[in-house]
């Protein structure tokens, strides 16, 4: 949920399958779905006519070279996550906002989904999975029933984003996951062992940790994927660099 400490880490990791034409990093899911990495918890999904920015916050000038989302994906209101005047400043008139009702309700306007529930939007199927601390000392920070991991059924393919979480029943008994992003920092969402034994059983075609820099530094991107390696060879493991290989554009 913090930024903070981020300019003091070593630099991990890491492997891109490629580079769009702008030179930002792109990543490909399946033929038709690729994804560019912003920092932390910010990405960009576009499919076909669909561009789809998730938790979008940091300066606007990291958005100028995609088009205006067709939709806006947020997980909770955490500052990492949520900027209220940068959604306003970025959606186009037909862009739809999706969000926990805390989030719309401080827009103003948007689509509010609970946890479980789920809907569609311009053909990209939602399904909101409930995203909290189960552990003792750290459910202040995010607590049950408020914040929202997503689902996404997009162009035949299940993409999970796991917003801030813990390895939850519910994240637990998901299943058929094309892909999933799982956060891991401490002290405010997983620990790297929670989130590939989540992985051991949700059984994602590949995963990749986001969301990995914490208090105290990176989270251990290779001891999770030595952790999920050695049970599970059928997993992929993607290792990206979400903090210091993107150009910042706009500055
Ligand atoms: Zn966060
Ligand atoms: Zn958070």
């Amino acid at each position: 949920m913090k930024l903070k400490a981020l300019f003091t880490l070593a630099p991990v990791i890491l492997a891109f399958a490629c580079s769009g034409a702008d030179g930002r990093k792109q990543v490909k899911i399946g033929d038709d779905i690729k994804f560019t990495p912003i920092e932390h918890a910010t990405m960009v999904i576009q499919a076909g006519e669909n561009t789809i920015y998730i938790d979008p916050v940091g300066d606007a000038g990291r958005f100028v070279l995609f088009s205006k989302p067709d939709i806006i994906l947020v997980t909770h209101l955490h500052l990492d996550h949520f900027n209220l005047s940068l959604i306003a400043s970025l959606k186009g008139k037909d862009t739809v906002v999706v969000g926990p009702k805390t989030v719309t309700d401080k827009l103003g306007y948007g689509v509010p989904l609970r946890n479980g529930e789920e809907t569609a939007v311009k053909g990209v199927g939602i399904e909101a999975v409930p995203a909290y601390n189960t552990t003792a000392g750290r459910t202040e920070f995010h607590p049950k029933g408020r914040d929202n991991g997503y689902v996404l059924n997009l162009n035949r393919k299940r993409i999970y984003i796991s917003g801030d979480t813990e390895d939850t029943v519910e994240m637990r008994s998901l299943s058929n996951m094309d892909f999933a992003f799982l956060c891991m920092n401490l002290p405010y969402t997983m620990t790297v062992e929670q989130a590939a034994s989540a992985v051991l059983v949700m059984k994602p075609r590949e995963v990749t940790p986001y969301h990995y820099s914490g208090k105290n530094g990176m989270s251990d991107l290779r001891e999770f994927q030595r952790l999920v390696d050695e049970k599970d060879k059928d997993v992929k493991v993607l290792l990206l660099d979400w903090y210091g290989g993107n150009p910042v554009i706009g500055k």
